[in-house]
């Protein structure tokens, strides 16, 4: 039987390689509905091709046009943030795609896993704000997740078949647009220098987490909530090849490693499929034209945001949820051009040292907490 699948993001980076995984296999999967939050043009030209159930535009003042648009089709067409939640729920779908971007991911992560769902998940965002209530829904009603983000599908297809405890795990980090960028000239840096990822294609705000960091940072955290870790069994290693995705080490000191050539579509479609692997066109790795894969630490003087995602580790509760909301905040601001690069940081770190930490926070603490880190990040940035 086909896997109906609702894919949250259609429009993004990720959601779009997740089409062309669904084109390439439609014996295996189905579309059911799709979702975007403003690209309704794009998002109506998917819903033509697919011809999904339904199709969600997140962004309501857009509802009118998107309808027009499909309007001489059967799709039915839904508007709003609750829409979202609802088709990731919906009782004819199997897989969830989470492919959105930021904390707008974690009400859908939470629906899909409390309706039984599998959730494919991107949305890293999800784990790093609220990655405890997340962690403990999976079971629910026989739900799963499985992880898109490719270093954490790397260790996860590392520990397939695996029982014993691992010593430690090994995050790889491209070191994002600036890595051959000297300290002392981040201060000067364009977006548009920012933006030029030397090894992947994603979407914005990913492209400039990468370069400070947090995205690494944000990934320690959801590695501690995948696999069930210790901070100090999560280690980052520069390695700007990207050809490592990851690594496992394990209690005798043996180490798993996936490689491949950069290509999302791997860890997409594994996550879909897995346990089995199906056929895909991604190149062979040729490691005699690459023959040097290479490795080196992080330099924490200029990439200081990966600290914090051990201090949320050890703090746990609302810290995560402070880190990511002002860093959402703060990297729509420096995309706007309203401050500088290496103001993305200072914003986080006002965030940290403004806001008191709630320990077990509920849904509605961390929706509470993220508005607060909004508007201290906001204030914060107004002011300079
Ligand atoms: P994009 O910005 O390319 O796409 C985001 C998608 O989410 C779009 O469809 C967008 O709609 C939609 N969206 C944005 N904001 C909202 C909102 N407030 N409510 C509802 N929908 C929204 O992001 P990426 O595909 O790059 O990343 C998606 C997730 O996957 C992120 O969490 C990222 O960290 C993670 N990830 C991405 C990788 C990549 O290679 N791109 C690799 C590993 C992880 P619209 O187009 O209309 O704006
Ligand atoms: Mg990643």
């Amino acid at each position: 039987m086909k896997q109906r699948i609702a894919l949250l993001g259609s429009t993004g980076s990720i959601g779009c390689q997740t089409l062309e995984v669904v084109e390439r296999h439609p014996d295996m999967f189905e579309v059911i509905s799709m979702t975007a939050h403003s690209r309704w043009q794009q998002l109506a030209e998917q819903a033509r091709q697919f011809m999904p159930d339904s199709v969600v535009i997140a962004d309501p003042t857009h509802y009118a046009a998107l309808s027009e648009a499909l309007a001489d089709t059967d799709i039915k067409v839904y508007a709003g943030d609750e829409a979202v939640a609802q088709v990731a729920a919906a009782g004819n779908v199997d897989v969830v795609v989470n492919a959105l971007v930021g904390y707008a991911g974690l009400a859908p992560s939470v629906a899909s896993l409390r309706a039984g769902k599998k959730l494919a998940l991107a949305n890293k965002e999800s784990l790093v704000v609220a990655g405890d209530i997340v962690m403990g829904l999976v079971g629910t009603e026989g739900s799963a997740l499985v992880p898109i983000d490719s270093e954490h599908s790397a260790i996860f297809q590392c520990l397939v078949g695996e029982h014993s405890p691992v010593r430690k795990v090994i995050v790889t980090a491209s070191g994002g647009s600036f890595r051959d960028t000297p300290a002392e000239e981040l201060s000067n840096v364009t977006v548009e220098q920012a933006l030029r990822h030397p090894n992947w294609s994603m979407g914005a705000k990913i492209t400039i987490d990468s370069s400070t960091l947090v995205n690494k940072a944000f990934e320690v955290i959801e590695a501690r909530w995948l696999f069930g870790l210790r901070p100090e069994q999560i280690e980052v290693l520069i390695h700007p090849q990207s050809v490592v995705h990851s690594m496992v080490e394990f209690e005798d000191g043996a180490i798993k490693a996936q490689l491949g050539t950069p290509d999302m579509r791997v860890p997409i479609q594994y996550a879909l499929s897995f346990p089995a692997r199906l056929e895909l066109d991604a190149p062979s790795f040729d490691f005699l034209a690459n023959p040097e894969l290479t490795f080196r630490a992080v330099d924490r003087v200029k990439y200081p945001a990966l600290d914090l995602a051990y201090h949320c580790l050890r703090e746990g509760g609302t810290a995560g949820c402070i880190f990511n909301a002002a860093n959402e905040v703060a990297v729509a601001a420096f995309l706007g051009r309203r401050i500088g690069y290496t103001d993305i940081y200072k914003t986080i770190a006002h965030a940290f040292d403004t806001l008191p930490l709630v320990a077990r926070p509920t849904l509605d603490d961390y929706a509470e907490v993220n508005r607060e880190a909004r508007r201290v990040a906001e204030q914060f940035i107004a002011k300079r």
